[in-house]
């Protein structure tokens, strides 16, 4: 496995893997590897013929009073799973060769941005696509694996190819969870071991609202309350959202269509989650 600092790298390694015909695999992540990572750079091996990976934790996604100075960044074990799972290229800059001083030209995402993660974190989807843009543009995949388990990214990734004309498939990849239905994640280490026993509601949320859906018996609208009442059945959650949206715009449904997406935010302590499924009706 080759590891890069630099764009030229990069460059230089994609070039020749395209010279041999190869088919060019990228999967973004912050670092801070966990099962739900790796299973992206797994399905990347499968479906690709050069794995790059790329390990950057992009400062203009995160708020004034969010967590970037604190996201753990255990680069050394990083590289080892990555190589592990099947990873041809690891892509870990730092800040100054992604963002170059006073940038004039940044990516801004419309109302997508606005609902949800975008209301609670106003600017992060901005952030999101610019780097998602530059790093698109500095690996140029044929294409580029994205979790599930952020659901309003993923789409948010769709747009950015469909509106800015990126050439690039995007594959969807399902959330991994521990055993008792927690989604996997980096800020999942902050809980406390109280908190920790209170954030499996958030997928338990999810699963009512896909039995609710499923039958005739209530709205949308009492299958939001019942998700909100579940949740703030557990000691220390506070629900940030908890409702039923499309899959394209997620704009927040009163009539059931074929496939929809429940979606949750929740705080624990300073931690806050997020967790969505999709629903087929
Ligand atoms: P992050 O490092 O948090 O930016 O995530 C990098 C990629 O991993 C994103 O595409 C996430 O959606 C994906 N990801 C994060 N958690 C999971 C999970 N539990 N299962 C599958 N993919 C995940």
């Amino acid at each position: 496995m080759q590891t890069a600092k630099t764009i030229s790298e990069v460059r230089i390694a994609v070039r020749n893997a395209q010279a041999a015909g190869k088919r060019i695999g990228c999967v973004p992540t912050m670092g801070a590897l966990h099962a739900g990572h790796l299973s992206l750079i797994e399905k990347a091996r499968q479906d690709s013929d050069f794995v790059v990976v790329t390990i950057f934790v992009n400062p203009t996604q995160f708020g004034p009073s969010e967590d970037l100075s604190k996201y753990p960044r255990p680069l050394q074990r990083d590289l080892k799973l990555c190589e592990q799972a099947g990873a041809d290229l690891v892509f870990h800059p730092d800040v100054p060769t992604i963002y170059q001083k006073e940038p004039q030209i940044t990516v801004s995402v419309g109302d997508l941005a606005t609902r949800w993660e975008g209301a609670s974190r106003p600017g992060h989807f901005d952030g999101v696509a610019t780097v998602v843009t530059k790093l698109f543009n500095i690996v140029g995949p044929d294409v580029a694996f994205f979790g599930q388990k952020d659901f309003q990214q993923l789409s948010i990734i769709r747009a950015i190819c469909k509106d800015l004309d990126f050439p690039i498939e995007i594959i969807s990849c399902p959330t991994i969870r521990e055993e008792d239905g927690l989604a996997l994640s980096s800020r999942n280490a902050y809980l406390s071991s109280a908190s920790r026993k209170s954030s499996t509601v958030l997928y338990q949320a999810l699963c009512l609202a896909e039995e609710l859906t499923q039958r005739d018996e209530f709205t949308l609208e009492q299958i939001r309350h019942k998700m909100h009442s579940l949740l703030l059945s557990q000691p220390g959650v506070e629900p940030v959202y908890a409702t039923i949206v499309d899959t394209e715009r997620l704009e927040e449904l009163e009539q059931r269509q074929t496939k929809i997406v429940a979606i949750i935010a929740a705080k624990l302590g300073q931690t806050r989650l997020i967790d969505n499924m999709i629903i087929r009706l």
